[in-house]
């Protein structure tokens, strides 16, 4: 038998389902924080979409009960059902939102899913579901998506009508249908094969989503494959170096590579060596002014807009580290703020900023685009700001630049420009490893437990001197790492 889920992890990767099912436990014991807000999202957002019927039952137990469940209750006359459930001798699903219609006496699906549009995934999910649900002896109507309306922006109690989109994939699904079922076929024979499956690793790993047995499958690949190369390769490519065994970086013919990024980081991967472009980097640095203001934002997206004014995952910025060098060598100064409860920071958040940026300079970042997106937007929540957001955006430099530009290349950045790379090759006495937090996504997370009133105090005062350390270091790295650079 093969469940709904369990297709799509087929879908993915054939070994993945093979794994799942034959070799569970080398599963990670704790799904990741990134999966876990991608759950949660998924909950919150079906929440608010099952209020559009409001006459709808939920259908209790799981597996077999479940499906019992799904008769009992349309037997007793219900004609909305979420979590309908059903189930043949060779599948099992389950339907977010299963409607009959009295005019074309059929049932029709609604999935809800969390995401701002329709993807191929979504389309693979609702034919299994069709197929289940028709095998199992109920006419199927129509099939449809409900998803997340991203232009709506809040104002007032949230209005589920338009938060949510709906869209008819029917005809998408009618073409789809058969070769879903030649791939059920193909992946329930696989579900019998003792042995696990050769496959090569291409791009599936982390497309739709990332696998949970990485480690395992990537156990065997040398510190600098093929997979990390700057730039990415394409599937034929990576294809084509597998059947010649070539999975190592510096085994690559030079002819092969065409970017200049990955053209570099094979370079120094191969000759052991850092490069470093001292002109353009000097050329680069020669930008700045002072006083330099480095300035990082951390910020929370989450799918139900928590304030008026904001859309669905629009960003909340609701930390800020700045650290301040006056002139070149002058004492370096720190501020920094973090909002502590549920409110919109934006106007407390820019208070602080503006106080402590005295004078023009350079503000410093670590990819640009996101601080000035964040400006952008609190610029124009808050018009009496948005003079001096546009003048702080004006004077941004992304130091990030001079290495996704090359300047400055070395093999154990592994082909990214990320401050988390750079910094523990450049900087090795900085580090993000003796800290709580480690990574922006934690960051963001965390604001959630912050502000949330029915946790613990305690809890919530570790995690608020947890968070900062975390930001004053994303700041203090970019100080240093400059330091580094001008030293050159
Ligand atoms: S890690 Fe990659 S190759 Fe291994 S099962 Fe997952 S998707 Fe397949």
């Amino acid at each position: 038998m093969i469940s709904k889920s369990q297709f799509i992890k087929y879908f993915q990767c054939y070994k993945y389902l093979w794994l799942y099912k034959f070799k569970k436990h080398l599963l990670p014991e704790e799904v990741s924080s990134q999966q876990q807000k991608l759950f949660d999202e998924g909950y919150l957002f079906e929440s608010y979409a099952q209020k559009i019927y409001p006459d709808g039952i939920k259908v209790e137990g799981m597996f077999d009960e479940a499906v019992a469940n799904t008769k009992k209750a349309i037997k007793e006359g219900h004609r909305i059902l979420f979590q309908a459930t059903a189930k043949t001798k060779t599948l099992f699903a389950m339907a977010d939102v299963f409607v009959w219609n009295d005019t074309t006496s059929k049932w029709h699906i609604f999935e809800i899913k969390s995401s701002t549009e329709v993807k191929n995934i979504h389309l693979i999910d609702l034919a299994f579901q069709k197929i289940c649900f028709e095998a199992a002896g109920y006419e199927i109507g129509s099939v449809n998506l409900i998803h997340v309306n991203n232009k709506y922006i809040k104002k007032g109690a949230i209005d589920h009508t338009k938060l949510t989109d709906f869209v008819s994939l029917t005809k998408d699904i009618d073409d789809l249908i058969k070769d879903v079922k030649f791939d059920i076929d193909k992946a329930l024979k696989l579900t019998e094969e003792p042995e696990e499956p050769d496959i090569k690793i291409l791009k599936q790993c982390k497309s739709p989503y990332e696998c949970p047995f990485i480690s395992y499958c990537w156990k065997d690949f040398p510190k600098h494959n093929i997979h990390n190369i700057a730039g990415g390769l394409s599937v034929n490519k990576l294809e084509d170096l597998m059947d010649r065994g070539i999975i190592d970086i510096k085994d690559i013919p030079e002819d092969y590579l065409t970017s200049k990024k990955s053209i570099l980081h094979h370079k120094v991967v191969k000759h052991e060596k850092t490069l470093i472009d001292k002109p353009n980097i000097q050329k680069e640095l020669a930008k700045l002014k002072y006083p330099l203001y480095f300035i990082d934002y951390e910020t929370y997206s989450p799918v139900i807009p928590m304030f008026d004014g904001y859309r669905p995952y629009q960003r909340i910025v609701f930390q800020v580290s700045l650290h301040v060098q006056e002139e070149p060598n002058s004492e370096l100064k720190h501020y920094e703020y973090l909002c502590r409860d549920k409110k919109d920071p934006t106007e407390a958040l820019s208070k602080e900023l503006q106080k402590r940026v005295t004078k023009p300079g350079t503000f410093i970042s670590w990819n640009a685009v996101f601080e000035k997106g964040c400006n952008k937007e609190m610029g124009i929540r808050l018009p009496e700001y948005q003079e001096f957001y546009s003048d702080m955006n004006n004077s941004m430099f992304d130091l990030m630049q001079i290495f996704r530009k090359g300047y400055y290349v070395d093999r154990d950045f592994h082909g990214s420009a990320s401050i988390k790379k750079v910094l523990p090759v450049l900087v090795p006495k900085l580090s993000y490893k003796d800290l709580n937090i480690q990574e922006g996504g934690t960051a963001s997370e965390s604001w959630a437990i912050l502000t949330d009133q029915k946790k613990e105090q305690q809890e919530k005062d570790k995690l608020y001197t947890d968070m900062l350390k975390y930001c004053e270091l994303d700041t203090l790295a970019m100080v240093e790492i400059l330091k580094f650079l001008q030293k050159l």
